[in-house]
């Protein structure tokens, strides 16, 4: 027998990058909130400088939730199902994958919310790949702005601008779009190794500059500055620096005394009333059955579990899954195109056994459509990042560069001299939504409750295989006239289950083509919200959280200054 809980306000199901931002503007704007979320809260003593337990044996989001429903993958619809991930990459926690993320908080481009106008208007209809479901964008940068200046200030996001209203700074990007206002912080600071390849980029004529990362590079709402020791590419932060919802907008939120943190809970479905209007969430708490009643409900499990929770709340208004009697739920996916590094061996050590992957140096060339494509064969482009984030496991685990065997004495005494030489670097370039990439349920593979698992039709297509090698030749360049001996092209790989998944319930203002209306609520459900990169119907090529939360914050923006009309 369920208990049926009092009716609330509003009910975040997930409190991690998108929902535990959106709980602090609903709250101080005296909306009363439950926080459903799956897992438990993290303390600072938590997190270990541990690179065995972090980064192999995945703690602690290993033995959680979301390594009980892994997604399955497979290329295309006709292929067996791709070997199943061991570990899940996000996290089941208060305050979600921000715990442990890497922190780059880039907004994107304007040409990313335009792609399909400006792509025709510069080289012509032809040019949107064929068979790409791509749209664009209900909006452009401009209105999304001030969210993400709400966000990067709520979380503290240190930088450097390239472009304050219009006022271009060298010393930052001078590819944004433009900004009101500098970031609360100064970038995080560089190392010998980065500050070198600043140097090589610019006597290639490019303009590096230091990535955005919600990491404090001076002390920031009394949290303490980054310390720089590392270690932390998969791990939480024991002092704080780090800007995860946890330490940050969900505290401030509960602050107001609007909040409800209810952790443990595992929710398994959205009810809807007799106007298929939501109703509220269902979850499982310590082997109990909860309703929980509400005004609107915000959906904020990441990309594939928001998905899936739709798809398993069907009924009689919803046959096919809620929000879905258009079949919108799941089309659209993508994951960012990350594979395809190359990775470099130097002459001399780099002296990277301390930082984080957050500290580094970008070059946006080659990205989006800063370049001109008329004469290529693809369009979009990379962001190109080198880093300082080096780990015994890791550094041990380097290729050869064909200088050596991979066994034995000689093996031994090539890592021994080269563990510090060699470097990897980050290619984050375009991807495009196609017709057969798009999630649903999987026919066979259930969780322990018996519900099916996400299953992933993806791969990548001509236009992003193109743009990978493009941006491997620019790094490989990059990396060479810093002073690289050898190079190594990594394979870009398949479109598996990933940290960068987009797109699910894509945000549009057609309701034949996406699931959300340009304020994040469903077409279909007017008091259910959707938060996250699941909304995002292009994927940029940077890092997507910023641009979740920014989203988030307008959705419940939205929410609470329209409660009378969306709200029941
Ligand atoms: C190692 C790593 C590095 C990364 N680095 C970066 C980076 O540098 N920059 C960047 O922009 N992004 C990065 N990402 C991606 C980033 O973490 C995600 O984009 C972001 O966390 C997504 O926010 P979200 O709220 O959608 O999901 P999450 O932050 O994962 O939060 C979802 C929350 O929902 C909860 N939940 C799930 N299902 C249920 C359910 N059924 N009931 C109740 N609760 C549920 C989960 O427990 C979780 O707390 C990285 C990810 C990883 C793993
Ligand atoms: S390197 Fe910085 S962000 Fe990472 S754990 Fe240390 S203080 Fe925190």
């Amino acid at each position: 027998m369920a208990v049926r809980l009092d009716k609330t306000d509003v009910v975040v199901i997930g409190l991690g990058g998108a929902g535990g931002v959106a709980v602090e503007p609903l709250t101080a704007a005296g909306l009363d909130v439950v926080g459903l979320e799956a897992g438990t809260w993290l303390a600072p003593k938590d997190f270990a400088p541990d690179e065995l337990r972090n980064n192999y044996r995945g703690w602690p989001q290993a033995a959680q939730k979301a390594n009980r429903e892994i997604p399955v993958h497979r290329p295309n619809a006709g292929a067996p199902d791709s070997p199943r991930a061991l570990i899940h990459p996000m996290m089941n926690g208060v305050g979600g994958t921000t715990l442990h993320y890497w922190a780059q908080s880039w907004r994107l481009n304007p040409w990313d919310f335009r792609v399909v106008a400006e792509t025709r208007r510069r080289y012509g209809a032809a040019r949107v790949p064929a068979g790409s479901t791509v749209e664009d964008w209900p909006f452009g940068l401009d209105e999304l702005e001030s969210y993400y200046d709400k966000v990067e200030y709520a979380l503290g996001v240190s930088g450097q601008a390239g472009n304050v209203n219009g006022t271009l700074d060298p010393r930052g990007n001078v590819f944004e779009g433009p900004r009101s206002r500098a970031y609360p912080m100064p970038p995080l600071r560089g190392t010998e190794f980065t500050d070198s390849m600043g140097e090589a980029a610019r006597r290639l004529g490019w303009r590096p500059f230091p990535g955005p990362a919600a990491i404090n590079s001076e002390l920031y709402q009394n949290r303490s500055p980054c310390l720089y020791h590392g270690f932390c590419s998969r791990g939480g932060c024991h002092v704080s620096a780090k800007g995860s919802t946890a330490v940050s907008t969900i505290p401030r939120a509960q602050a107001t005394g609007h909040l409800d943190v209810v952790t443990e809970a595992h929710v398994t479905r959205i009810d809807v009333d007799a106007d298929g209007r939501a109703a509220g969430v269902q979850y499982l708490k310590n082997g109990e059955t909860y309703v929980q009643p509400a005004g609107a409900v915000l959906l904020a499990c990441y990309t594939y579990e928001n998905s899936r929770v739709l798809l398993l709340s069907s009924s009689d208004a919803f046959p096919r899954g809620l929000a879905n009697n258009r079949g919108q739920v799941g089309k659209h996916y993508m994951s960012h195109n990350q594979g395809g590094a190359v990775l470099a061996l130097f002459p001399h050590k780099l002296n990277r056994w301390y930082g984080l992957p957050a500290q580094g140096v970008a070059v946006d060339e080659w990205a989006d459509d800063n370049f001109d494509h008329a004469e290529l064969d693809f369009i979009g482009g990379g962001n190109l990042w080198v880093y300082s984030d080096q780990r015994p496991i890791a550094a041990a685990s380097m290729p050869t560069f064909g200088r050596a065997p991979r066994w034995g004495s000689e093996w031994k005494a090539f890592v021994m001299a080269n563990a510090d030489r060699w470097v990897n670097s980050y290619l984050q370039k375009t991807t495009l939504p196609y017709e057969d990439n798009y999630l649903d349920l999987h026919p066979t593979v259930k969780d322990p409750l018996g519900f099916p698992v996400c299953r992933v039709t993806a791969d990548y297509k001509d236009n992003e295989k193109r743009v990978a090698v493009f941006a491997q030749d620019k790094m490989e360049q990059w990396f060479r006239e810093a002073g690289a001996i050898a190079t190594i092209r990594a394979p870009i790989g398949t479109m598996g289950v990933t940290t960068h998944a987009y797109g699910g319930t894509r945000m549009g203002d057609d309701p034949a083509t996406n699931v959300v209306d340009r304020w994040g609520f469903a077409h279909e459900v007017p008091n259910l919200g959707v938060l996250g990169a699941s909304v995002m119907g292009t994927s940029g090529a940077r890092n997507p959280t910023l641009t979740a939360q920014a989203l988030a914050w307008r959705t419940a923006d939205r929410l609470a200054k329209n409660w009378k009309q969306i709200g029941t």
